[in-house]
């Protein structure tokens, strides 16, 4: 019950599948099949990569509702947006990487731009991988929550991996003008690809793969410890990102603006530049509110965890309150027999991994129906209490107390010998036999007696110890009552 209940804050954030421990603990069958589909995703996604460059397939004009808009179609992200959301980042970044590596180094740039430009993409696949560990949004694609979510991160992942065609135009010498065509065409494409392609795949594969994952929890990865870590950094990845949109797609219009805007009247360009001022003005007030969004946003999610940790507080000490009542005694105040029996296990146990004594004693009061008979059930309620507070009082920390049955008590004493559980039993019953119990006439006294049974590492359960502390307690009633017995075995 209380794990459960601590337990369903991580129950949904995904985990990643482990290379590591595929490797080391997956079935072979199911390690060759996956390593192998994963090898050949690694080929497919160099070969189409190869094939976008080859082919023209970047910056192809597309009119959407009477706009020129360009898109480009990049398969290997296809590819590897897959192995993102069904494996993990790694999974989908290395061949990402590889296969934009390749593409690159075909294409002539220059090794050490190619090493950054390549890492544009396997940016956008940590954007996506970090939004679905931040949040416990499920990847079924079945309600509109879900939807909605993974849209939102497909176009800040689409933005993130769109960096690199700035890269590919500065080393490629590509003038402005032509910039923003490949920063459109690689963010719209990206996320058109993720939303037309990725997304039906996913909705298909996903519950397949989770059911998979799920049976095979031991060949995931650890889950984090904080999630007030994701979730900071996939709102600094999300308001960034919009950001960088921004910034670059204005910064490039506005070059291109400039570039176009030679000779044109003094009034015009008037126009213009109050226009270029206004739009860079909104930008940076949007910026501000984008930063105050994620600030907010973030001092809302940390408070409402606190509040959920709060709360998960107060039901653990509610839930400890309510153990501890369910084993205490109403009348007393002692344990109750619930948790003697518990004590006596544990302490049979303790006795015998440790070699020391130990000793159970069985307490009842005697002739306690004359008592109750006599002078009423209250009066022999008071001789309970009465006796219950002795024994707390005689007790020491480490002895457990307990009210066994009606007038029957029960003390564990751990590190006690024969000599040492004797004399206190003995103790007790002086005490008890002197302390007056008040009732309607004035006072009564009660006796009581005692049976008690020294651990023996010999017996073979804990049971025994209780019947033979029972037996010497009939003895001591049999023998006379108001009397101590001691059975050592
Ligand atoms: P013995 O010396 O052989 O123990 O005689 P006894 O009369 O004490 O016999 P026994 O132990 O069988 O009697 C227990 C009585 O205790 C029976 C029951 O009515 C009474 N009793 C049990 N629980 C309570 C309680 O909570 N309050 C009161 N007042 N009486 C109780
Ligand atoms: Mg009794
Ligand atoms: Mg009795």
């Amino acid at each position: 019950m209380k794990h459960s209940l601590l337990h369903t804050q991580t129950h949904h954030t995904a985990r990643a599948l482990s290379m590591r421990r595929l490797l080391r603990d997956g079935a072979p069958h199911e390690r060759k099949l996956v390593f192998g589909l994963w090898l050949l995703s690694l080929a497919a996604s160099i070969g189409l990569g190869l094939a976008t460059v080859i082919l023209h397939w970047s910056g192809l004009p597309v009119r959407l509702g009477g706009i020129e808009l360009y898109v480009t179609v990049y398969p290997p992200l296809v590819i590897c947006m897959l192995w993102t959301l069904t494996c993990g980042w790694w999974w989908g970044a290395v061949p990402g990487y590889l296969a934009t590596l390749m593409l690159a180094l075909y294409s002539g740039m220059p090794p050490g731009w190619a090493l950054l430009f390549s890492a544009a993409n396997p940016l956008g696949f940590a954007v996506v991988a970090l939004g679905y560990r931040a949040i416990p949004i499920s990847r079924h694609l079945h309600n509109p929550g879900s939807v909605l979510f993974y849209l939102q991160l497909a176009f800040v992942g689409a933005i993130f991996s769109s960096s690199g065609a700035l890269v590919w135009c500065y080393t490629n010498r590509i003038g402005s003008n032509a910039l923003l065509p490949i920063w459109q065409g690689w963010w719209l494409g990206a996320f058109l690809q993720s939303v037309v392609i990725v997304a039906p795949l996913l909705a298909v594969l996903w519950p397949r793969i989770e059911r998979w994952q799920s049976a095979r929890r031991y060949l995931l990865v650890k889950p984090g410890a904080d999630p007030r870590r994701s979730v900071l950094r996939l709102l600094g990845c999300v308001s960034g990102g919009v950001l960088l949109y921004g910034y670059a797609t204005l910064q490039l219009a506005d070059r291109l603006l400039l570039a176009q805007s030679g000779g044109i009247s003094p009034g015009l360009a008037a126009v213009m530049a109050v226009a270029r001022d206004t739009t860079w003005a909104f930008y940076w007030v949007m910026a501000l509110i984008v930063a105050f969004i994620a600030f907010f946003g973030y001092q809302m999610f940390v408070h409402w965890q606190s509040l959920t940790n709060q709360l998960l507080d107060e039901l653990r000490v509610a839930n400890q309150r309510l153990y501890t009542l369910a084993g205490t005694d109403s009348l007393t105040g002692l344990h109750n027999r619930r948790v003697a029996d518990e004590r006596i296990a544990a302490e049979w146990q303790r006795a015998r991994r440790l070699g020391h004594g130990a000793a159970l004693l069985m307490i009842d009061i005697d002739h306690f129906k004359r008592i109750n008979d006599g002078h009423g059930h209250p009066v022999g309620d008071e001789a309970i209490r009465m006796l219950a507070a002795e024994i707390r009082a005689m007790t020491r920390d480490i002895d457990s107390a307990c009210r066994y049955g009606g007038e029957e008590f029960l003390i564990i004493l751990p590190q006690v010998d024969a000599e040492g559980a004797h004399a206190f039993a003995e103790r007790l019953r002086q005490r008890v036999a002197e302390l007056p119990v008040a009732c309607a006439g004035g006072t009564l006294h009660i006796t009581i007696s005692l049976g008690i049974a020294l651990f023996d590492a010999a017996e073979q359960s804990h049971q025994r110890w209780i019947e033979r502390s029972d037996h010497a307690l009939y003895e001591a009633k049999r023998d006379g009552r108001n009397r101590v017995v001691l059975r050592s075995a």
